[in-house]
């Protein structure tokens, strides 16, 4: 295998599949058995999940919330999901830890960099939820956080398109993919990658980034062994 430590951003979009709100258990247990393959393989794991399958501050504050209070919203719609996403992984024997980086016991575990780091090494899925714990970021920020500071060997972010293009390939037909792609370069084209935010932190810290394709089932294994399924970022 390619890396020991992985850190696997799920987007809460994803998690709603086919339905247009909420979890749709059949993606949710696909992702489930994906992550348990990967364990097997002796690969520790740590995940975060987003929420905007329930809940984002900003459409909140469009609405006329209060930002602070629709993010805070927002990062507990992370926890239904980190709770979900474990309770579909115990369910199909792979042990699993919701950590919240705002404490919530005994929903979750209070995050630290070493109860994270403690989970893993035990063979559980270290779930870590509420991206950065405060308002104004976004869980990419959360995810490249983490993954900094419990020194994975990658940051894996799992969307819906198979990689970075040169612009958007549902809009344009001839996007085209980039296989290796730097920091910079996301930056400076303005690629919708990650948040701004997020890629400088991965970028400071030398954190590299996969992006690729979750979806499709069997395209993390693929990942781990080296195949070239997404685009990297470093
Ligand atoms: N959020 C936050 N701080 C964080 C991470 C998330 O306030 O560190 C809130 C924010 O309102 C965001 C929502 O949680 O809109 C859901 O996260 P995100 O939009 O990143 O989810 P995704 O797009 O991955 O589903």
């Amino acid at each position: 295998m390619k890396y020991n430590r992985i850190l696997l951003k799920l987007s809460g979009e994803s998690l709603m599949g086919q339905q247009g709100y909420g979890i749709d258990t059949q993606r949710l247990n696909s992702y489930a058995a994906q992550i348990k393959q990967a364990t097997d393989n002796g690969i520790q794991v740590g995940i975060v999940i987003g929420g905007g399958n329930i809940f984002r501050g900003l459409s909140g504050a469009a609405k006329g919330f209060d930002r602070v209070k629709g993010d805070q919203m927002g990062m507990l719609a992370t926890v239904i999901n980190s709770l979900a996403l474990s309770s579909a992984l115990e369910a199909i024997g792979q042990p699993a830890k919701v950590l919240t980086a705002i404490p919530m016991f005994p929903i979750g575990y209070p995050y630290s960099k070493w109860e994270a780091i403690k989970t893993m090494k035990e063979g559980k899925v270290a779930i870590m939820s509420c991206g950065t714990g405060s308002p104004y970021f976004t869980t990419d920020t959360g995810s490249a956080l983490r993954a900094i500071e419990i020194e994975a060997d990658v940051m894996l972010k799992g969307t819906r398109v198979d990689g970075v293009y040169t612009a958007d390939p549902e809009k344009d037909p001839s996007a085209t993919k980039f296989d290796h792609i730097t920091y910079e370069e996301v930056l400076a084209r303005n690629l919708k990658v990650m948040d701004i935010t997020a890629t400088a932190l991965c970028k400071e810290n030398h954190m590299p980034i996969y992006v690729f394709n979750m979806d499709i089932e069997g395209n993390l294994a693929k990942m781990l062994k080296g195949e070239n399924v997404g685009t990297l970022v470093d």
